[in-house]
């Protein structure tokens, strides 16, 4: 069984407040959300991070970024959105399966740290 956090979510084996769900995407709220909006979209074929890219799942990620207007629409981000990939240690990366932060109204944010 894997250890990935994240794939532990898509199995279903940990909860999550899902706001959309596909046969390859699932977006779920951030478990610490650090803006009044703050939702996590990942594909649910294990990609560790951005830096893994390769000619096998490309697509994967390219479809990925293509869903997050789509996300953002659902969750009426229609004034904008800031969109996020922290990649490995350096990039703050804290759960190693790919995933994209969608933070909306990001200037009523109490955190700065992006
Ligand atoms: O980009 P990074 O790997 O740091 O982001 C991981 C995110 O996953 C964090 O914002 C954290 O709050 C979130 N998380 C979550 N549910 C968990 C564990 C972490 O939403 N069970």
């Amino acid at each position: 069984m894997s250890d990935c956090l994240f794939c532990k979510i898509v199995d279903g084996d940990i909860p999550s407040k899902k706001v959309y769900e596909d046969d390859e995407y699932l977006a779920f709220w951030d478990i610490a959300p650090k803006a009044p909006v703050h939702i996590l979209l990942i594909p649910k074929q294990h990609i560790a991070s951005l830096y893994h890219l390769d000619d096998s799942n490309v697509g994967v990620v390219q479809g990925m970024m293509s869903k997050a207007p789509e996300i953002a629409r659902l969750m009426k981000l229609d004034d904008g959105f800031r969109a996020i990939v922290n990649t490995g240690d350096g990039g703050g990366q804290e759960v190693g399966h790919i995933h994209l932060h969608i933070l909306g109204d990001v200037r009523k944010a109490t955190w700065s740290g992006f």
